[in-house]
């Protein structure tokens, strides 16, 4: 019989099944509380006698991740984590110090099959979902390393959470368990390529999450050049389960605009652009593209950068630049777990 994940679980759940192997509820409080102030296994847990220890043992588990490989920014201290799966695959997480706290960004899958044409995650195509415990496990692991408490949390590793939207949405509410990591749903952004039937399934759970739509272009045809799922999905669509999302929850949507040299940098892009969001409760986060070894893009110069930002900004759309993190020890979103594949296939 395959162990019960317990950091996949809520404190409820958890309670359930304490009193389905025949002990009491209260323990499986014990065993929630031990696990988010960081057990890695049931011998830590030291107010359990060792027979319920021993039990436990045969029946669950409490652990999914190791830490790989670590790389340390010296200009602003982020830290990029490999981190290594019990079935061998690598997935990678970063940290981010900021002013009002830190702030990690997490992975939701193993690769990703999205296949944006700028992106490394994609470059393997999707090798398999990770379950709500191992999205979880970033968190604590890296808690662990830093000996501090984490704030905020992106979902903006590799993959796409909206493709895997059952783990995530059991993430979601495990992370908020107050006897848990606690933290509060407005401290947590997802972000999606913009599966529009999830989004507004997303929208139908009500809790305020911020909501990050990585848009790249302001027209269908250009967008479906860089984003195949806008074969699916028309920006226009994707904009109508915006205005739901901002309807339910209350919360002002980031559309992420990343800024390819010659492709979607032009004045009359934002001038479109500025046209679709007027009116909208919303912020245009514009991100130089981050050059990826096996694809062509360049950034444009940082004077073209700034002038697309005042362009929006004259429409009235609050906009701003992404502060690029840990400059020093590169890597868009799958760059790391790329390199460390094409290291160990040598
Ligand atoms: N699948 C989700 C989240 C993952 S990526 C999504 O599509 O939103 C997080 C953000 O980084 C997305 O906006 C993505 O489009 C962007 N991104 C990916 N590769 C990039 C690159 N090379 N340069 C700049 N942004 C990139």
């Amino acid at each position: 019989m395959e162990k019960i994940d317990l950091k996949s679980l809520k404190e409820e759940e958890i309670k359930d099944f304490l009193i389905q192997i025949g002990e009491k509820a209260f323990r499986g409080s014990q065993i929630f509380k031990w696990i988010y102030k960081g057990a890695e296994n049931f011998e830590e847990m030291s107010d359990l006698s060792k027979e319920l220890r021993n039990k436990l043992k045969e029946n669950a588990s409490v652990n999914n991740l190791s830490i790989y490989k670590k790389f340390e920014s010296k200009i602003d201290g982020t830290i990029k984590y490999l981190f290594s799966l019990e079935d061998k695959n690598i997935i990678e997480s970063v940290m981010m110090q900021y002013e009002h706290g830190i702030s990690v960004c997490l992975s939701t899958q193993v690769g990703c099959r999205m296949g944006c044409s700028f992106c490394a995650s994609t470059i393997d195509g999707l090798e398999r979902n990770l379950k709500a415990s191992e999205i979880i496990d970033q968190v604590l692991k890296i808690q662990k390393d830093i000996g501090k408490r984490i704030s905020n949390i992106v979902l903006m590793g590799s993959g796409e959470p909206l493709d895997n939207f059952e783990e995530v949405k059991k993430f979601l509410q495990i992370v908020n368990e107050k006897n848990g990591l606690n933290i509060g749903y407005r401290h947590i952004t997802l972000s999606t390529c913009g599966i529009v039937p999830k989004m507004m399934e997303l929208a139908d759970l009500k809790i305020p999450i911020n909501l990050a739509i990585s848009l790249h272009a302001c027209e269908d045809e250009k967008r479906k050049k860089i984003m195949p799922i806008g074969k699916v999905y028309t920006i226009e669509e994707i904009l109508k389960a915006c205005k739901y999302y901002i309807k339910t929850t209350n919360r002002r949507i980031t559309f992420e605009y990343s800024l390819i040299k010659g492709f979607n940098d032009h004045e009359k892009d934002a001038k479109i652009l500025g046209e679709r969001l007027k009116g909208m409760l919303c912020h245009v986060n514009l991100i130089p593209i981050n050059k990826v070894e096996e694809r062509s893009f360049e950034k444009p110069d940082m004077h073209f950068v700034y002038q697309f930002r005042d362009r929006l900004k004259k429409q009235g759309i609050e906009t701003t630049v992404r502060r690029e993190m840990g400059t020093d020890i590169q890597g868009a979103c799958g760059q790391l777990r790329r390199k460390h594949l094409s290291d160990r296939e040598c």
